[in-house]
């Protein structure tokens, strides 16, 4: 099937160049969207990786404050607990009937000046009556029989070092943690205590050093969870227990050391914690930083993050809103020109009077059918049609009248093309040609009567023609381009031919040239 006119072939051009337009438009918005995504997605990975970080940072620091508060307590308690066995070496060696209270006060006395943790040191016999202390006066008929840790040694052959929950001093009302050891009679029975006391105060002045938030807390507690010391103190969390807070459910019983996230049983608080259980005594530190000081600085920053983001991303929407809203133009204003090209270019094919094409436009599909038909090898014919006796007509009934009548020619003209191949041109003035491809000399002989018949059937009335009705004469040449030495102009010239015998054998039919080549009918 051969394609068909010049139009469809603007019109592919057309639908392609929208389509282009289409596919850029698309393009440009794909790349805006794609670069805002990967805005979106690299500053959503940093603000991420920042959480985390913040996190990592937060663990490091409490388990080495965790680790320097237990190293802390382990070391003043080891000193205690040397010193008290020291004594208690000496006290059982003297004999605790026989003692030199002025000579061990001394040593108490002085020993006591060394350690800055120490509060006091503190011999009871068996009944819980001071016999020494570090002091310079005691309190008459003192008695710490009631202790707990008294009872504790008293009820209890080991020999070891006791650490007791936080009680008040009887001697300087202060709060203390107390160290303790059993003194044997040499037969082993129960000959007394010898107790050494840390201040709580001391190390809350060391816990007061660390750098930590407000809602942070620092913390040491004995092994069943009651609290020694904490920071921020308050004197009604001391005794408390931390036995079922998670850490001590949880963990502990699982780790010696570690880091875990838990709401405080104290405060409610919640904290990234460090543990650290002391190696020697019973006794666990804790450090926790709350949630929010770890999440506050994050959130701080990750708000100013996300403002730049979000003025970029308006930015960048800005921008590309201009881009395509240009490219939009740019593509409406293209279509808008490609469209007058178009309207431009079938104007000047195009016959103003009849509609039908005109000589430029049949000089255009001559020559690219002519170059089909040889491709092809099918025969081509051309016909040339001539209106008789138009000056007359025009003459008689006016140039108006004539135009009209040109029209009506042109119309029965178009009416009878079938093939979408088939072109119909005004050539000029009362002239009309047709291109019939593939058509034999049959073919055109038909559809040419076909036209003399109609034309002769409406009857358009011409008074000054000797045949009283509007008719036309026709020349046909018909050749085969593939097999004959045809150009444009010869098939036009045979054509032209068939028609001046068609004049001259009285007007009103048609004539068929016999040789192209010649151009001769
Ligand atoms: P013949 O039968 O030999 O063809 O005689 P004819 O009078 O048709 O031929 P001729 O070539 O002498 O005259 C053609 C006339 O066609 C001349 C002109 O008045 C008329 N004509 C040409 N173009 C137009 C047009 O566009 N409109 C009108 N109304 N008349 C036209
Ligand atoms: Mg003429
Ligand atoms: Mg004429």
């Amino acid at each position: 099937m051969r394609s068909g006119k010049p139009q469809d072939d603007e019109g592919l051009l057309t639908a392609s160049g929208e389509a282009r337009a289409g596919t850029l438009f698309r393009l440009v918005a794909s790349f805006m969207a794609v670069v805002m995504l990967t805005f979106v997605l690299v500053e959503g990975w940093r603000i991420w990786r920042d959480y985390r970080h913040a996190f990592v940072n937060a663990e490091n620091s409490v388990s080495n404050l965790a680790r320097a508060t237990a190293q802390h307590a382990e070391d003043a308690i080891r000193q205690v607990d040397a010193i008290t066995a020291a004594l208690a070496e000496r006290v059982e060696g003297d004999g605790i009937l026989n003692l030199d209270r002025k000579r061990l006060h001394r040593l108490l006395h002085q020993q006591a000046q060394i350690m800055p943790q120490l509060h006091g040191l503190f011999i009871y016999d068996a009944q819980g009556y001071w016999l020494v202390t570090d002091k310079t006066s005691v309190p008459p008929n003192a008695n710490n029989a009631d202790r707990d840790y008294f009872e504790y040694h008293r009820t209890h052959a080991s020999r070891d070092v006791h650490i007791g929950p936080v009680i008040k001093s009887r001697s300087t009302s202060e709060l203390i943690i107390p160290i303790s050891r059993r003194l044997d009679a040499p037969d082993g029975s129960f000959a007394g205590v010898l107790l050494g006391t840390i201040k709580v105060d001391w190390f809350l002045q060391y816990y007061g050093d660390f750098k930590i938030d407000q809602r942070g807390a620092l913390v040491l507690a004995m092994r069943d969870g009651t609290i020694l010391v904490r920071r921020p103190f308050s004197d009604k969390i001391i005794g408390t227990s931390l036995a079922k807070s998670d850490i001590f459910l949880k963990h502990l019983p699982h780790a010696d050391q570690g880091v875990a996230e838990a709401t405080a049983v104290v405060d409610g608080t919640q904290r990234i914690y460090g543990f650290q259980a002391l190696p020697t005594y019973p006794l666990v530190a804790e450090a926790g930083l709350s949630r929010e000081s770890i999440v506050e600085p994050w959130r701080h920053d990750m708000i100013k993050s996300v403002l730049v983001l979000v003025l970029l991303l308006i930015g960048l929407s800005a921008f590309g809103w201009i881009v395509l809203r240009q490219l939009r133009e740019r593509i409406a204003i293209e279509r808008a020109l490609l469209q007058a090209h178009q309207t431009l270019k079938s104007l000047a094919l195009t016959d103003a009077l009849t509609g039908l094409g005109n000589r430029r436009r049949l000089d255009g599909v001559l020559d690219s059918e002519l170059g089909r038909a040889r491709r092809q090898d099918y025969s081509l014919a051309v016909v040339m049609l001539d209106l008789d006796y138009f000056k007359r007509y025009n003459d008689h009934y006016g140039h108006p009248a004539g135009d009209r009548c040109l029209q009506r020619v042109g119309e029965v003209l178009q009416a009878a093309l079938k093939r979408p191949g088939d072109l119909a041109v005004r050539y000029g003035g009362e002239e009309f040609t047709l291109l019939l491809p593939d058509t034999d000399v049959d073919g055109a002989t038909t559809l040419v009567q076909e036209i003399l018949d109609n034309l002769r059937r409406l009857g358009m009335e011409h008074l000054a023609s000797p045949l009283g009705i509007v008719s036309i004469s026709a020349g046909i040449a018909m050749g085969y381009p593939a097999r004959q030495a045809l150009t444009a102009a010869t098939l036009m010239a045979a054509a032209d031919g068939a028609l001046y015998a068609a004049k001259e054998q009285g007007r009103d039919r048609l004539h068929v040239t016999c040789d192209v080549a010649d151009g001769v009918g």
